[in-house]
């Protein structure tokens, strides 16, 4: 018997070391690899590839087809500025809809506003919130017990083509433009959220890594200025969607929207009881629409 197996009955081989690579720029010959403690779920559902893992820095990572969706470490940057910046510069959402979502992390913070009278997810995959029950209940436990909170499955497209429903404020949480995510960055998808979008309303969108994806905002920021007044984007550092300054896109037809002063947020935030935040302030907000000269020269160009 050689000490390898008599070792490995004993259990003493380490099992090897599992890295689970972010392959969403391959094209570019890069890759972000996250050493893996535990892989807590991974299934191919109807429409992507689902892992859930264990990260030491990171906490729980879910990655669909590949690209980072969410990291328990890091979430809160990005599902506060795709909340609070539309709800508060627009002072008075009572209809909220998120096309994409399936995490509930964006959900959660929507309904901290008690003025939003309903929030309206539609999802593509039922598999994505089924797990989330399981695996990110600090998102799914205050979501699905909230009254004003409507799950529908189905294509966003489809929904919002169809819908009779009007909307203060859109959210776009969609993946990447790949697989069921690409529509969702096409113009016929924005104009069919303008439709049904509420007078005065706004859209935001997950638009992407400028450094990285600069094609994906210049063209939606294009289908922006052909549909509503005022086209554009604001930005974040998310640490694990990397490449610098995540771009969120913004769709508006008052176009004094983006403009809403500190003050005024601050007295919204104020009236909306000062719920706790870890990222989003009244200066952030407003910073955020400064953007960097490559980002602005690049939504110039659209
Ligand atoms: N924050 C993440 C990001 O920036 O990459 C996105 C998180 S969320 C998990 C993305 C969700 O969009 C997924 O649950 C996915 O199933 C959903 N989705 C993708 N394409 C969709 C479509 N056409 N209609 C509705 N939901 C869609």
């Amino acid at each position: 018997m050689t000490v390898a197996s008599l070792a490995g009955q004993w259990g003493l081989i380490m099992a090897e070391q599992r890295w689970i690579p972010e392959t969403l720029f391959d094209e570019f010959g890069f890759r972000m690899t996250f050493a893996v403690e535990r892989v807590l779920y991974e299934m191919q559902t109807e429409h992507q590839h689902l892992v859930l893992f264990e990260h030491k820095l990171f906490g729980k990572m879910l990655m669909l087809d590949g690209a980072t969706q969410v990291t328990t470490r890091d979430e809160f940057i990005y599902h506060e500025m795709m909340t609070h910046v539309p709800i508060f510069a627009h002072g008075r959402a009572r209809e909220v809809l998120i096309v994409g979502g399936g995490d509930c992390g964006i959900a959660e913070e929507v309904l901290k506003h008690t003025s939003v009278a309903r929030l309206t997810q539609v999802e593509i995959d039922a598999s994505v919130v089924e797990f989330s029950k399981e695996h990110f209940p600090e998102f799914t436990g205050p979501v699905l017990s909230d009254q004003r909170f409507d799950l529908i499955i189905d294509d966003g497209m489809n929904y919002v083509a169809g819908t009779d429903r009007r909307f203060d404020v859109i959210i776009v949480d969609s993946t990447d433009p790949q697989g069921p995510g690409k529509v969702l960055f096409t113009y016929d998808f924005y104009a069919a959220c303008k439709r049904c979008m509420a007078p005065g309303g706004v859209m935001v969108t997950q638009n992407g890594v400028p450094f990285l994806q600069p094609d994906e905002l210049i063209s939606s920021v294009g289908h922006f200025r052909k549909l509503f007044a005022d086209g554009g984007c604001y930005v974040a550092a998310i640490p694990t969607y990397v490449g610098g300054h995540m771009a969120m896109g913004w769709a508006a037809d008052d176009a004094q929207l983006r403009h809403v002063g500190v003050e005024t947020l601050a007295a919204r935030y104020a009236a909306a009881g000062r719920f706790p935040t870890k990222y989003w302030t009244p200066e952030v907000h407003k910073a955020a629409f400064a953007l960097p000269r490559f980002i602005a020269e690049a939504v110039e160009k659209a």
